[in-house]
């Protein structure tokens, strides 16, 4: 099925608030796609929020990739970022949220393919490569126009139900990482998937170049995060360098001074300078992001803390979660524990309490572990 546009969300009829959980067809798309749109007389908002809620169920860490400014790159980073961390053994998928350049499609070597709707939903594109263990999945607007080149000229509804449909309607299966390739701004896409996404483990990353235009840019997207407790992992410098190809020395297009004292004021890391590489352009037109095509290259040891900063942010959130679940259990065990001694003769209650409070902390001491590097995160 191939879209150009989507209609507004229809919300549907009107809920009584004593009513129970409304009924839900159990359908993996959302009701834009549906031959019964017409007909069906369920409510369609409860079905997007099931079908939203369900999807990121199964989803680990999410990762948004912003920039405030075009052209520094983002879409580069997104895909290398997603490539590093397929290719530590992560399951990860790529959702391209940028409605006016929809890059993720070329950069994995889909240009003209179009998904299927099927019983789930509309399946991403597997990208497949020696150097990853799960094929990554790919979501894209590119992947449902009519034509590679049609503008997109939506009113602000159409790109709200868009982001909606990128996250609710692909089939994105379980993942320990969503990269989102966000479109420039801080506008009504990048609030949409914000507050889509609250309650859920989202942070994310910055591409800027060392560009004072850009930097100013870059410092309101800082503005952003902050002001929505968005966790900001860092910055990625794009263009930081060129490596000379005849004599393999480095030079600096713009002065990076400004940048890091700009960065070191907002209290924000820079986690990488990516070079300007011919490599790194070529491989995104070839379909094969560079992290996978030169595993041992210069551009991919460049992204390597990038993907670490992921990882570290993710396996710390596992463990903040795991502490949490086993401090409920605890408190759980040591409540149930109380009511059982209650009917022990009083003589008795003192030792059994110490005996049975060591087994339990035995029990607990087998407590989930944050994932090793190739152990997937969910
Ligand atoms: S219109 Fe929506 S709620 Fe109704 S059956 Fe289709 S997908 Fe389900």
């Amino acid at each position: 099925m191939s879209v150009s546009h989507f209609p507004p969300r229809d919300p549907g009829p009107a809920r009584d608030p004593l009513a129970l959980a409304p009924e839900d067809c159990g359908r993996g798309h959302a009701c834009q796609f549906c031959p019964q749109e017409e007909t069906c007389r369920l409510e369609k908002g409860h079905h997007e929020k099931r079908l939203i809620e369900s999807r990121l169920a199964q989803i680990g860490q999410i990762i948004m990739v912003m920039a405030n400014k075009g052209g520094v790159g983002k879409s580069t980073v997104s895909a290398n970022l997603a490539a590093g961390l397929a290719a530590r053994g992560y399951r990860v998928g790529v959702a391209d949220a940028d409605i006016h350049g929809p890059n993720q499609s070329r950069f994995f070597g889909f240009v003209g393919q179009r998904v299927r709707l099927g019983g789930n939903g509309l399946t991403p594109c597997a990208f497949e490569d020696d150097g990853i263990a799960h094929p990554l999945r790919i979501g894209s607007l590119a992947f449902m126009m009519e034509r590679d080149d049609t503008p997109i000229v939506w009113r602000d509804a159409y790109k709200h139900d868009f982001m909606h449909h990128l996250i609710g309607s692909f089939d994105w299966g379980p993942l320990d990482f969503l990269v989102i390739d966000m479109p420039p701004g801080t506008g009504n896409e990048l609030i949409t998937l914000a507050d889509l996404l609250e309650g859920h483990d989202v942070a994310a990353l910055l591409a800027t170049t060392p560009q004072e235009v850009a930097l100013m840019d870059s410092l309101k997207a800082v503005r952003f995060c902050q002001e929505r407790q968005l966790p900001l992992l860092g910055v990625v410098e794009n263009m930081a360098g060129v490596t000379c190809p005849h004599c393999g020395g480095e030079f600096h297009l713009f002065p990076r001074a400004h940048l890091a004292e700009a960065l070191a004021e907002v209290e924000v890391d820079s986690l990488a300078q990516i070079p300007l590489s011919p490599a790194l352009a070529s491989g995104s037109d070839r379909g094969q992001p560079i992290v996978l095509a030169a595993p041992e290259g210069p551009e991919a040891r460049a992204f390597a803390p990038v993907v670490e900063a992921c990882v570290a942010h993710a396996r710390q959130g596992f463990a903040e979660a795991a502490a949490h679940s086993l401090q409920a259990l605890a408190s759980e065990a040591s409540d149930g524990l109380e009511a059982a001694l209650a009917s022990v003769p009083p003589e008795q209650r003192d030792a059994l309490r110490d005996e049975l409070q060591d087994q339990l902390a035995g029990l607990l001491g087998d407590a989930p572990r944050p994932p090793a590097p190739d152990d997937t995160i969910r």
